[in-house]
């Protein structure tokens, strides 16, 4: 296996390498092919000068050549890589570059041959006659030998050269280039994978605070980056409600079950004599227990994916007033004002759930609401949702134990210092029931201010 980095760049430099080369080869052969057409095109042109320089040395009134230029002609073309042999029109050599000086034109043409053999250039030495023409009349015939099809001097070979340098130059610069940025790149996309790869095995391993904090502009990592993210917090969620519910269950069952034992002990023991009084408190504790089992059963059974509702037209406001009336004994013994108002609101649900779900929160808040209090309910209709706020001036809720009051048994610590009688379930059932009706239920609380609770349910 290979990292993530090391393919990446790897990938990059194999393309760039393979881009550059093909360019190369393309371009090297384009431009060579296009050379070769333009020197053999300069070539042609170069030998049809000579002849027409060599016509035009002729004197027809004469009848005699001008030897001078036509030497200095034959030099230069010799020079510049052309043997030419120039005879009259009667076939009698005028000037003749081998007669002139054999040694230089063998010496000339061998060095453009190794040159060109050097190159890998194929050819040969090729001869062409030209006849030469004055106004129209044949005055003579020149031979023309070079290395055909065509020679490339000195300076053509610098500039072919010079050129396949810059090909290479380019082709180096690139694959740096590539590496560069393919490291760069494949560091950018590693770097939050490695990161994130770190975290899950964190996680794996029971350390569920772990966060990538780093940043990434990638869609796909950003969003693979969250997903850790996310479940690292709610994994760390999960854990803390299973730690929170042994405590809290153990918590539930210990007092009853105290005093029950204690209570049974000193009756049994004849430290305490059985009467009525004492045999009543045991069953209450019973009754307890029992409510707590009870609740749980209806808890478990709202959770169950296959609950059936009952649905029914229920009008909200109607229900609620009808709900707050068997509260009325205890919102006078703590003298609490009790406020209800908003829209008439017809919905389809499940008239008892939703009872029990008023029920939970007016409980609540009468029970977590000191003496003197207010509670204030209002129904109102968004376009296709009902709303229920149950807001109450009471003791609050601490900002960090808000997360946790929808679980079961899960009790705020100031409550759990009183003695409110609650075992941690209502709100688990108001959530289960609502969840259960495709609604939501939500909390905003402060320390000695005050909470609200809002359930919103479609109206449908
Ligand atoms: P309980 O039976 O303890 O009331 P709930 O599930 O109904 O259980 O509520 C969970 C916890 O949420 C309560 O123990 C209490 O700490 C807190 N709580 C619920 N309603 C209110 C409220 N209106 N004001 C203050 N705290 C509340």
């Amino acid at each position: 296996m290979q990292s993530l980095r090391k393919q990446l760049s790897l990938s990059m430099v194999f393309i760039a390498f393979f881009t550059v080369a093909l360019i190369s080869f393309l371009s090297n052969s384009l431009i060579s092919r296009k050379f070769e057409i333009y020197i053999e095109g300069q070539q042609k042109d170069k030998t049809e000068n000579i002849v027409i320089n060599l016509s035009m040395q002729y004197d027809t009134a004469t009848n005699t050549w001008d030897e001078n230029v036509i030497h200095s002609l034959g030099m230069n073309s010799l020079y510049e890589g052309y043997v030419i042999n120039i005879y009259d029109i009667n076939g009698n050599s005028v000037w003749d570059a081998n007669n002139h000086d054999m040694t230089l034109c063998r010496e000339i043409l061998h060095t453009i041959s190794k040159r060109m053999e050097k190159h890998g250039a194929k050819g040969d030495f090729v001869s062409k006659d030209y006849p030469l023409v004055q106004n129209g009349k044949n005055i003579g015939m020149v031979s023309i030998t070079y290395f055909g099809p065509y020679f490339l001097n000195e300076n053509d070979f610098l500039f072919l050269n010079s050129l396949n340098l810059i090909i290479v130059l380019i082709g180096i610069v690139s694959i740096l280039v590539s590496f560069v940025t393919g490291w760069i790149l494949a560091k950018r996309i590693a770097h939050p994978i490695t990161e994130t790869s770190n975290i899950a095995k964190e996680i794996a391993s029971g350390n569920y605070n772990m966060k990538f904090e780093g940043e990434t502009k990638t869609i796909e990592l950003y969003n693979l980056v969250s997903a850790i993210n996310d479940l690292s917090s709610s994994l760390s969620k999960q854990e803390s409600l299973r730690q929170h519910l042994t405590a809290n269950v153990a918590h539930e069952l210990r007092t009853p079950l105290t005093i029950l034992g204690s209570h049974l002990e000193a009756m049994i023991e004849n430290v305490w004599e059985p009467t009525p009084e004492r045999l009543k408190n045991c069953h209450e504790e019973i009754l307890r227990l029992s409510k707590m089992v009870a609740d749980l059963e209806l808890l478990e059974k709202n959770e169950s994916a296959n609950l059936k509702l009952n649905k029914e037209n229920v009008e909200l406001l109607a229900l609620i007033h009808g709900i707050c009336d068997n509260f009325k004994g205890e919102l006078k013994n703590k003298n609490i004002n009790l406020e209800i108002d908003g829209d008439k609101s017809i919905v389809v649900v499940d008239k008892d759930r939703i009872s029990s779900v008023v029920i939970n929160l007016v409980s609540n808040a009468i029970k977590y609401t000191d003496v003197g209090g207010n509670i204030h309910i209002n129904v109102r209709n968004t376009e296709n949702k009902s709303v229920i706020i149950v807001e109450d001036d009471g003791m609050g809720i601490p900002e960090n134990e808000l997360p946790f009051i929808f679980e079961r048994f899960y009790r705020a610590d100031k409550s759990r210092n009183r003695d409110t009688g609650g075992s941690g379930i209502g709100l688990a059932i108001v959530k289960s029931i609502v969840d259960a009706h495709g609604g939501s239920v939500s909390v905003t609380s402060t320390v000695d201010v005050g909470s609200r609770f809002v359930v919103e349910v479609g109206t449908v």
